[in-house]
């Protein structure tokens, strides 16, 4: 069920399926509503980041919920534009105040910042001493970043967000993070419904009576990948919560593995901006 969590390395449990909210607006009330249903089918992990321009949405359906504080898991990140030491601590009261939370369960870098990404990281090791964040990681960190972040850190991030989908699994990074206890979540696990149609997805579908959306969020939890599928309505957000009745087995894991093509629909963690 969607209470079923994964133990980060400091003890922290975290849902394996959240809501994503990138693109959901905030002023036509979509983000807030759609965070609500998702509450309703039994999600309690929100994914959301200071450059989605939405956390007060979010922060609106928090504070509606009658469902308890220590039940819910928010994230959110810092953006590339906030980065450094002082200027993350300032953009993480920012959310904060946007969130309307006294305390967050993940804050993430929302992009290695050449330059940057260690200063702010020295302030999400901060917040996270100051018992301000529950959790503290990356996301779209290579392994070279990680290998260079952790020359300096005091902790070892939690949590790696990277984008992950049948496209590209990543088995090197898989590796890398398990290694190190990284959790890795993906971004765009459903590779935006771009890759709905695939035969192997397609026939692994009609064999479970399960849609394509079901076949690869169950193919990242048996990959032990938490992941963050996006929909604002209701029975998408039921669907894809609605992964854990089943099982592929080993060969059919290899299947969907092979159709990795390292295939990015977002920037490369090297290129970005
Ligand atoms: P996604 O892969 O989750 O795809 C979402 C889209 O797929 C929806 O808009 C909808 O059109 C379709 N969809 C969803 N459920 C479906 C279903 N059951 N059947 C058919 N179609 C369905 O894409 P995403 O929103 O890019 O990624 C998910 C989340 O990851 C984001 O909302 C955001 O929270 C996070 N993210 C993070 C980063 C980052 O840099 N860290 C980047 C992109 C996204």
């Amino acid at each position: 069920s969607l209470t079923t969590m994964t133990t980060l390395h400091n003890g922290v449990q975290m849902p394996w399926v959240g809501l994503g909210v990138y693109k959901m607006e905030e002023g036509s009330g979509e983000v807030k509503d759609a965070v609500l249903s998702a509450l309703d089918v039994g999600y309690r992990s929100i994914d959301t980041a200071s450059f989605y321009e939405n956390e007060e949405g979010v922060g609106a359906a928090l504070a509606e919920t009658s469902i308890p504080r220590e039940e819910l898991f928010v994230t959110t990140k810092v953006w590339n534009d906030e980065q450094g030491y002082q200027e993350t601590l300032d953009a993480f009261e920012r959310s904060m105040d946007k969130l309307g939370l006294d305390y967050l369960d993940l804050y993430l870098i929302h992009w290695p910042v050449p330059g940057k990404y260690k200063e702010s990281w020295r302030a999400l090791e901060k917040l996270y001493q100051d018992g301000k964040v529950k959790a503290i990681g990356v996301s779209n960190f290579m392994e070279h970043h990680l290998d260079d972040l952790l020359l300096e850190a005091n902790i070892t991030p939690m949590v790696n967000q990277v984008e992950f989908h049948p496209q590209l699994n990543l088995p090197t990074l898989r590796q890398y993070c398990q290694n190190k206890h990284i959790q890795l979540e993906a971004w765009s696990p459903l590779a935006r419904g771009n890759y709905f149609e695939d035969e192997t997805i397609q026939e692994l579908a009609a064999t479970y009576n399960k849609t394509p959306a079901q076949i690869i969020l169950r193919w990242d939890y048996q990959h032990h990948v938490v992941t963050i599928p996006k929909s604002t309505k209701k029975h998408r957000q039921q669907e894809n919560a609605d992964i854990f009745d089943f099982a592929l087995t080993t060969e059919e894991m290899a299947r969907l593995d092979n159709l990795n093509e390292n295939k990015r629909l977002g920037p490369h963690p090297d290129e970005f901006d």
